[in-house]
């Protein structure tokens, strides 16, 4: 079991973040903010998918407009992502974000960022503080040797927290990001080492969600692992559902996830399968797709290693040629012939 970072915990609406809450998975509308029901719709689907916080863009003054009425309509608390406006921030405030997404470095006057901190106080919103390798990169007007990158973002995010605790104010959340695994996970480990605020992981540009899959698993994993993150992002470019549902499996694998659903076990087949493996295990990932418990299934390609390696599985598939032998917590129930495998998993998941 890992053993989660001791932080503060942070209220962002209904949802709290911090090391004695379950690590939270958030994501973005890619529609509009003005398009309001494009934007409901999209929240909900990725509340569906297990996100628990949603942040939208708001570039415009008809965006947090828009914000305001997106709110009315959903439960899952809202993040306004802002940059480089203070009106825009206070306004998406005031439309009822419960938390907004803020890189001080872009904001120029520091009279704008304290507006900005008395209006989260009042409203009791919570702020992400977001640095990354591009807004330090502006700040300095000329390329940054990498090895200098972490300590000057840790620099930075050291004085807009001074900041931000000169005028008492703690419902803080932080995240330094990168495109690059490596030096995320180094700027984070310090982050986290330096502050007891809670920690926004995600690794920016990833990709196309097939080339983001990876690299977001190495470098969220690798620090959730330690214990560092307390809610994560994973980006891709496309459907958010799909960043989504990446961001479940890297927190399934670590055990930082309670599944709701089934999980299915498929071995990887070899020459001593007799059957179509995949093809079975299709059939089996469609029959169960409406079954919300979390069971272990578990589809293998002989009688021969099959039983022992599906041996902790809830429910077994051990095909052989032309049938298949049924196993319930390890224990053989039926052998039936290969048409019949899918009624009878049916039936013995109807007896669990
Ligand atoms: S379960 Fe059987 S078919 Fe599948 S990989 Fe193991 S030995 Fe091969």
């Amino acid at each position: 079991m890992i053993k989660r970072r001791k932080t503060k915990t942070v209220k962002v609406g209904s949802v709290k973040i911090g090391s004695r809450a379950p690590v939270v998975i958030q994501s973005m509308t890619k529609v509009p903010t003005v398009d309001v029901d494009r934007c409901v719709k999209q929240i909900k689907r990725l509340a569906h998918a297990g996100c628990r916080l949603v942040r939208l863009a708001v570039p415009r003054r008809a965006d947090t407009d828009a914000f305001a009425q997106i709110v009315q309509k959903v439960d899952v608390p809202l993040i306004a992502d802002v940059h480089f406006s203070a009106d825009r921030a206070v306004e998406a405030i005031e439309a009822g974000a419960a938390k907004i997404r803020l890189n001080p470095g872009n904001i120029k006057k520091r009279k704008d960022i304290l507006r900005i901190i008395d209006a989260a106080k009042m409203h009791k919103t919570a702020i992400r503080i977001g640095v990354n390798e591009a807004s330090i990169r502006d700040l300095r007007k000329e390329p940054i040797p990498t090895q200098k990158r972490t300590a000057l973002m840790l620099k930075e995010m050291k004085s807009y927290v001074r900041l931000f605790e000169s005028r008492n104010f703690n419902s803080l959340v932080l995240s330094a990001k990168s495109s690059n695994v490596t030096r995320t996970i180094k700027i984070n480990r310090a982050i986290s080492e330096t502050f007891d605020y809670p920690v926004h992981l995600g690794l920016t540009h990833a990709g196309l969600p097939e080339d983001a899959r990876m690299p977001s698993a190495i470098a969220l994993g690798t620090l959730l692992a330690e214990g560092i993150g307390d809610t994560i992002r994973v980006s891709a470019a496309g459907n958010p559902v799909e960043e989504a549902e990446i961001a479940k499996q890297i927190l399934i694998a670590l055990g930082l996830y309670e599944r709701s659903s089934p999980e299915l076990i498929v071995c990887p087949t070899c020459a001593r399968s007799e059957i179509d493996v995949i093809k079975l295990a299709r059939r089996v990932e469609k029959a169960i797709s409406r079954i919300d418990k979390p069971l272990r299934i578990a589809v293998m390609g002989c009688v021969v290693n099959g039983p022992g390696e599906a041996a902790d599985a809830n429910l077994a598939i051990c095909a052989a040629k032309n049938k298949g032998y049924i196993y319930r917590n390890g224990r053989r129930v039926s052998i039936v012939p290969e048409n019949k495998i899918i009624p009878a998993l049916l039936e013995e998941l109807q007896k669990m």
